[in-house]
């Protein structure tokens, strides 16, 4: 018998992981045909982007090499963080075996023939739309007839004589039961289980809603069709049988929690981890318009561990706003009362944000913040990300709303990188520039070092949040920060990538890439938590900026709120190092009792031991990650944690 074709499959994932869902689809689906089982070879290759190429090439190349067949195909699967990663593995692949079909499927690439397919191009082949039947169709067609895809649905391809030809689509999947499980199937070894920390799970695909910057999973706007429960029953059972001892799995499910099944799920995922003693997390996108399903799906996983806290997806809370973005949020007094209700079940709820959408300015914005913060919420703010096949990409929108855009970096310079808006109509550059500080004012200040002392002006002497914000954003970025040389440095720096056109500010402590403000924040966080007087200092000099703003000048008790401010940073600090270690104080019982921004652990008369309370900080999606990564035992260990694998010297910054 002949040797089989090599099919290369290709993930460069965002994840932790060598177990590509996507990949695992296409192979587990692929060989249900004998014609393609009995003829063609798989090797995946699913790799982190962050290590950059050269790992995943390494392997391709060797695998190239063992092969005598020339006639090779190469599947890669593509989102914008790895396009170029791809055309850049695509390019190489094609110098070395020019005779190779390299195919390029995914949300990003889906119905961009004219951008891919140009003649100085790698791709040979566009698959527009869900791949697994368009992709053995492909497959079977090249094994047969070479590369003339005329007869294959749902493909865009250069052909000699017609230049690229776009194919008829190919119909959704109606019932996802006819693609295997690749992990039942064996498509995926233990070993690869095993050995990732993050596993990408589906209970379902599609989405009923059309949100203009959005392109879920290429299913915006369809109905939702689920694979059965006993099939995710068995690949979870599975799943936690072979993980490791941690394990995240990344639910890419577009809104979990809207449907009853999902709460059924929840329920049996929670037994499913009991029996497996092991800790495995689910991090999933909660339903747009939440509801009490979402209520008892997040409850139930809570209480067992399973996530960390649900994200309320808002986006915008400016009527016209969502309006342009084709999106109705929940009522905001409904919004108040989930807050509430989740506050009592002590499960931590974030409400997303995405700043820079057409029709906002920084004010209405910064509105939006302030309503979150004061309905008890935690605001997560996301800059826009303008994505291929959304309508805030399309040529319309760009002129209507005159909108600019930049390529800079998301994880890995020139070959993972964001196209972001950065102006339109009602946002002028700089305005966007200053969002991008409170990016990470909010969680650093509010969420992080100044949130008792804003709570304590904003309720004794009126000042609103969005203006206190906005002066913090302002004082850090026009260099007026004194009293903390390092933290000032961090916080232009981070600002300074952002403004940056090439985005790339080298420096000694080895920023080199944005990689959306991640490293800043933990930077920013760490030099106030290493250096306690320090910290002291800045937090003195940033209660007198606000003061300042006060046109009956500092109240009686503002030392006393500055001092408490830093006692609270100070306890951060020793928890972060010594997992919650009780800090002495000699604030009286009764001033402890008034803040209560503390639990008490001693009272010895004339001084007090404390410990913090484990939620005083809250999160942003980039702690958020470290809490997941961590097991998500607390903040205050999340600190401590970050503290060990922060990727830079601060000091040398
Ligand atoms: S943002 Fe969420 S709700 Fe809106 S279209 Fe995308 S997946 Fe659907």
């Amino acid at each position: 018998m002949s040797e089989k074709m090599a099919c290369h499959l290709v993930d460069m994932t965002v994840l932790h992981t060598s177990v590509s869902l996507p990949l695992g689809y296409l192979q587990a689906y692929a060989e249900t045909d004998p014609g393609i089982s009995g003829h063609y070879r798989f090797f995946k290759h699913c790799r982190t982007i962050d290590r950059g190429i050269e790992p995943v090439w390494n392997d391709i190349q060797l695998l190239i090499e063992r092969q005598e067949a020339k006639r090779q195909v190469f599947g890669f699967t593509n989102f914008f963080w790895n396009r170029n990663a791809n055309l850049t593995i695509a390019r190489r692949i094609k110098q070395v075996l020019p005779d190779a079909l390299i195919v390029f499927g995914g949300n990003d690439v889906t119905n961009q023939g004219q951008t891919l397919l140009t003649d100085d191009s790698p791709v040979d082949v566009i698959v527009n739309g869900e791949g697994e039947i368009v992709f053995t169709n492909l497959l079977a067609q090249y094994r047969e007839a070479g590369a003339d895809f005329q007869s294959v649905n749902g493909v865009s391809f250069k052909c000699p004589d017609k230049g690229i030809v776009t194919t008829d689509p190919q119909t959704r999947i109606d019932n996802l039961g006819i693609i295997p499980s690749p992990f039942l199937q064996g498509t995926f070894s233990d070993m690869s289980i095993k050995a990732s920390v993050d596993i990408a799970y589906e209970f379902s695909r599609g989405c009923p809603f059309k949100c203009a910057f959005c392109h879920w999973g290429m299913a915006t706007g369809t109905n939702i069709r689920r694979f059965s429960l006993d099939r995710i029953q068995q690949d979870l059972e599975f799943i936690a049988s072979q993980a490791g001892h941690i394990t995240r799995i990344w639910l890419v499910d577009a809104n979990f929690g809207m449907t009853d099944a999902d709460v059924e799920i929840a329920y049996l995922l929670a037994d499913i981890v009991q029996q497996s003693k092991k800790k495995i997390l689910l991090v999933a996108n909660w339903a747009k318009n939440t509801t009490k399903r979402v209520m008892e799906a997040a409850q139930v996983l809570y209480r067992h561990g399973i996530i960390n806290g649900v994200t309320l997806s808002a986006q915008s809370l400016n009527n016209d706003v969502l309006k342009i973005a084709n999106r109705r949020n929940i009522p905001f007094n409904y919004y108040q009362q989930l807050q509430k209700e989740f506050a009592t079940l002590h499960i931590p709820a974030y409400t997303e944000l995405i700043f820079g959408m057409p029709g906002e300015s920084y004010r209405s914005f910064l509105e939006g913040v302030v309503k979150v913060i004061k309905a008890g919420g935690v605001p997560v703010i996301h800059p826009l990300i303008l994505l291929n096949n959304t309508e805030y990409n399309s040529a319309r929108m760009r002129n209507d709303y005159e909108i600019r855009s930049r390529i800079m970096c998301f994880m890995k310079q020139g070959l993972s990188d964001a196209d972001i808006l950065i102006s339109h109509n009602r946002l002028p550059y700089e305005e966007w520039l200053k969002g991008m500080g409170l990016r990470i004012a909010v969680p650093v200040f509010y969420g992080g070092i100044l949130k008792f002392v804003m709570r304590q002006f904003h309720s004794m002497h009126g000042l609103d949040y969005g203006d206190m914000l906005d002066l913090l954003v302002r004082y850090c970025m026009d260099g007026r920060l004194m009293s903390h040389p390092q933290f000032a440095k961090i916080f232009l720096h981070y600002m300074a990538l952002w403004d940056s056109g090439d985005n790339v500010l080298p420096t000694p402590a080895g920023i080199k890439e944005n990689q959306f403000g991640h490293a800043h924040y933990l930077s920013l966080m760490k030099c106030v938590l290493a250096d306690t007087a320090l910290a002291k200092r800045l937090i003195d000099e940033l209660c007198e900026a606000i003061a300042g703003e006060l046109p009956e000048g500092r109240g009686a008790a503002f030392a006393e709120w500055a001092a408490y401010q830093s006692l609270l940073v100070a306890a951060m600090s020793q928890a972060s190092r010594h997992n919650n270690h009780p800090i002495r104080t000699e604030f009286t019982a009764s001033q402890l009792a008034e803040y209560g921004e503390v639990d008490f652990i001693e009272d010895h008369g004339s001084f007090r031991h404390i410990a913090i309370r484990s939620d005083y900080i809250s999160y942003t999606p980039d702690d958020f990650i470290f809490r997941i990564f961590f097991g998500g035992i607390d903040t205050l260990s999340m600190f401590g944690a970050a503290r060990t694998v922060l990727p830079m010297n601060t000091s040398s910054i």
